[in-house]
């Protein structure tokens, strides 16, 4: 079963984008992953081909319409089509792992970028869009976002990452950051390879990589421990 993304924009030619290339370029090539952009505007039904207009209540900028966008979601995900609907959006719950592993292990996504000042709030009820976040900060649509999202989400995928072990090691999997690494030449700039490293004592390897990676979370991302992990 291959995972198979519909992407609702404004800006269908900013897709595949860089997931043409490199792991992911050869994971849609083979047909693990499918994007299928679809341009909101093509679902407008006036004669200007409108897909937004000023917000009620006043205020700057423009909202994107309910009724067009829900066409547009009607069209690319008719009943009985079990993807999630995503919005990409900083009002958004924040992006995790998790989530990223969950959406890899399912049919794929209907994922929808917001413009403008965002996006009709009865369409985000009426079918029932779930609103992802990348970060605190705002973009100037939710194109990028998307493609984040699918980077993420293509890499995890069967077969995507070349060393199956590597996904598993990362930073987030294992719920802190993750060590760092090192590779020739030995000596760079007279700093040398952790001894450790090169001692062959895997388990002593292992017990370092793990001290660091607890020392990283510590004082980078406290957030990610539990209680008993974030001191000492
Ligand atoms: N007025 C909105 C921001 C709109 S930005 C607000 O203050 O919440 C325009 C579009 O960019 C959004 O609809 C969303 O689709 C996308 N976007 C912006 N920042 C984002 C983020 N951090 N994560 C995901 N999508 C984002």
């Amino acid at each position: 079963m291959s995972f198979r993304a519909s992407i609702l924009t404004l800006y269908p030619d900013m897709f595949p984008g860089h997931l043409g290339q490199s792991l992911a370029g050869r994971a849609l090539e083979r047909g693990d992953a499918a994007i299928e952009p679809v341009n909101i505007r093509d679902f407008a039904t006036d004669r200007h081909r409108s897909v937004d207009d000023t917000p009620a209540g006043g205020g700057a900028g423009m909202v994107l319409r309910p009724d067009v966008l829900a066409s547009a979601i009607d069209a690319v995900s008719p009943e009985g089509d079990t993807r999630p609907r995503l919005l990409m959006s900083p009002r958004g719950r924040p992006l995790t792992q998790a989530r990223v592993r969950a959406l890899a292990e399912g049919p794929g996504a209907v994922i929808v970028c917001g413009r403008f000042e965002g996006v009709d709030q009865r369409v985000i009820e009426a079918r029932n869009l779930e609103e992802i976040s990348i970060g605190d900060y705002v973009l100037s649509g939710g194109e990028p976002a998307a493609l984040i999202l699918l980077d993420a989400v293509i890499r995890v995928l069967p077969g995507v990452m070349g060393n199956a072990a590597s996904g598993t090691h990362e930073s987030f999997e294992t719920g802190m950051l993750e060590h760092p690494h090192y590779t020739r030449p030995q000596l760079f700039e007279g700093r040398e390879i952790p001894a450790v490293l090169t001692s062959g004592n895997h388990r002593a390897i292992d017990e370092w990589r793990a001290a660091e990676s607890l020392q990283l979370t510590r004082a980078r991302r406290p957030d990610l421990l539990g209680p008993e992990d974030r001191d000492g």
